[in-house]
């Protein structure tokens, strides 16, 4: 038994409990500490919140959890403030790791180099003799060095891949060492293979962390079939901190055949906790690299409107049969063009027999057309949003602003307008593009601000949304978008004892300090996954919170 604390059954919901009983993984009541005490008897544990505030555990809509465990282990980039910064962590990690082939790191941000185009001779002023290749925080684009570049064979001769482009030097056109989208392939093709028991340990180090951030559900947007063997082993094992969700990626070029590959791999990996019931469909890249697939060109590049990954009819052709499969798409869609694609497959299909009820998810929606906005509702798509995206960062002011134009920039992240519109909206972090920490996502979210900037005006303030409504998103709708409602997403009995506790309450806090809340302690199915050293010192926590 939970009892005195401030507990939250259902997120917009202002009904407030003070007690939770949970027996064998579920919650059997909720309500006032009084009436607790008829659960109470000799052979309960009680704990005592002393005013904490307790959630359904959070929901992780869209992330990477075994990239990004991966990347807690390799030369972590992630969030460093200049390139002296980021050139000495790549200096310290190669001296740190002299027998490693490869220098492998991620998390690098765009806006520290002219026009996101880092040289490899940066690279090679530091580590020569042997290649490094640095993916970038998005995703989408990498850093090589010259040594990489020769190994992989790209030189000034190597044309651009479909969906991909190696930058070159204007004037002498020799590769410069930035590579986006597929042309990524060239060189991470090349990368000595993950083995097992690395990918094992990525993923339990990437689930723990999750835990840690009070997260019990996620959507894994992208689980190949090592990923969800991985999974398995720790079901198995009993060590899944999680439920899972997972998105199979599809790729254009497999065409048809991919039906049956995802067919089989959910019939091999399905189990109580992992569910592998998506296919991750990637449409198109980001704006920051022009690689988003735009309706009108970009503002600084007549003509151009970046490239979507698929032909109309060719998606059609995959999204049909796997709707019919009862598959839930997963659209990887950032740009409006991207967006119209997805909303329109899915209308085309929407009315044949047995691709009802998918529950189809857009991720990222960055620029969606206003024509576009009412038609989630009306065709049952979830729009998935990364909301700690959503604020005037560089990524939005350097490279955003300028290729979109004003009047595009002026409604970047409609998450408000979709809420407006009867959307389902469900807030994943995308992790490791970005943080985990849903605390983060759910204060950006409320202030459009970014989340150490304090008070202030808010960026686009017609798209913030309240806070019910963002703790909606990590709660009931998300778990609606992973099909398990009934089983998660509010706490009422039946359900099962998937809870957060929170050291304050985020309704009694100012929202730009929303991040300063601290996760306490998370349960999953009445197991603790999480628990921090201040919980067993006295609750609730009163110190500031330290860096996670
Ligand atoms: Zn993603």
């Amino acid at each position: 038994v939970l009892r005195g604390g401030a507990v939250f059954p259902r997120a917009p919901d202002p009904v407030r409990a003070q007690a939770v009983g949970i027996a064998g993984g579920r919650i059997v009541f909720v309500g006032s500490d009084e009436d607790a005490r008829a659960w109470t008897g000799p052979r309960t544990r009680a704990i005592d919140l002393r005013g904490a505030m307790v959630l359904p555990g959070f929901h992780d809509a869209h992330a990477h959890p075994a990239d990004g465990g991966l990347r807690l282990a390799r030369c972590d980039l992630t969030g460093l403030a200049s390139v002296e910064r980021v050139l000495e962590a790549v200096r310290a990690y190669a001296e740190g790791h002299p027998s490693e082939p490869w220098i492998e790191g991620e998390g690098w941000d765009l806006p520290l180099f002219p026009d996101a185009n880092p040289h490899r001779s940066l690279l090679d002023a530091i580590v020569s003799g042997r290649p490094v290749y640095l993916v970038a925080a998005d995703g989408h684009s990498a850093w090589a060095n010259t040594r990489a570049l020769a190994i992989a064979g790209i030189t000034r001769e190597t044309p651009d891949p479909p969906a991909g482009r190696i930058e070159r030097d204007p004037a002498t056109g020799e590769p410069t060492g930035t590579l986006r989208e597929d042309a990524m392939a060239l060189v991470s093709r090349r990368l000595p293979p993950t083995s097992r028991e690395e990918r094992l340990e990525g993923l339990r180090r990437g689930l723990a962390f999750a835990a840690r951030h009070g997260i019990t559900s996620l959507l894994d947007a992208g689980a190949d079939g090592e990923t969800l063997e991985a999974y398995r082993s720790l079901e198995r094992e009993g060590a899944l901190p999680v439920r899972v969700v997972a998105a199979i990626p599809v790729r254009a070029a497999e065409g048809i055949a991919a039906v049956s590959r995802l067919v089989e791999l959910r019939r091999r990996f399905r189990t109580r906790l992992l569910r592998p019931i998506g296919a991750k469909i990637h449409l198109d890249g980001v704006i920051e690299s022009r690689t988003a697939a735009l309706l009108e060109p970009y503002a600084d590049r007549p003509g151009e409107r970046g490239g979507a990954r698929f032909e109309p009819a060719a998606l059609d052709a995959l999204v049909a049969p796997l709707a019919r499969e009862g598959f839930q798409l997963h659209f990887h869609a950032i740009g409006d063009r991207a967006v119209r694609m997805a909303l329109d497959s899915i209308e085309r299909v929407r009315l044949r027999p047995g691709s009802r009820g998918v529950r189809p998810h857009l991720a990222h929606l960055e620029l969606v057309d206003p024509a576009d906005v009412a038609r989630f509702a009306r065709l049952g798509a979830v729009a998935n949003f990364q909301p700690l995206w959503a604020y005037a960062d560089p990524y939005i002011t350097e490279l955003t602003n300028p290729v979109l134009g004003p009047e595009r920039s002026s409604r970047l992240y409609p998450i408000g307008s979709l809420v407006r519109a009867g959307a389902r909206v469900a807030f994943g972090s995308d992790w490791p593009v970005t943080s985990i920490d849903p605390l983060e996502g759910i204060q950006v979210a409320v202030t459009r601000r970014g989340p150490a900037d304090g008070a202030g005006p808010a960026w686009l303030p017609d798209e913030r949304v309240d806070l019910p409504t963002a703790l909606a998103g990590y709660g009931a709708s998300a778990a609606f978008a992973l099909h398990q409602e009934r089983e998660t997403g509010t706490i009422e009995p039946g359900k099962a004892a998937d809870l957060v506790v929170l050291d304050r309450n985020l309704f009694e806090l100012p929202a730009e300090r929303i991040h300063e809340a601290r996760v306490l302690l998370t349960l999953f199915e009445g197991r603790e996954t999480y628990r921090d050293p201040a919980f067993d010192r006295g609750l609730p926590s009163k110190g500031t919170r330290g860096p996670r």
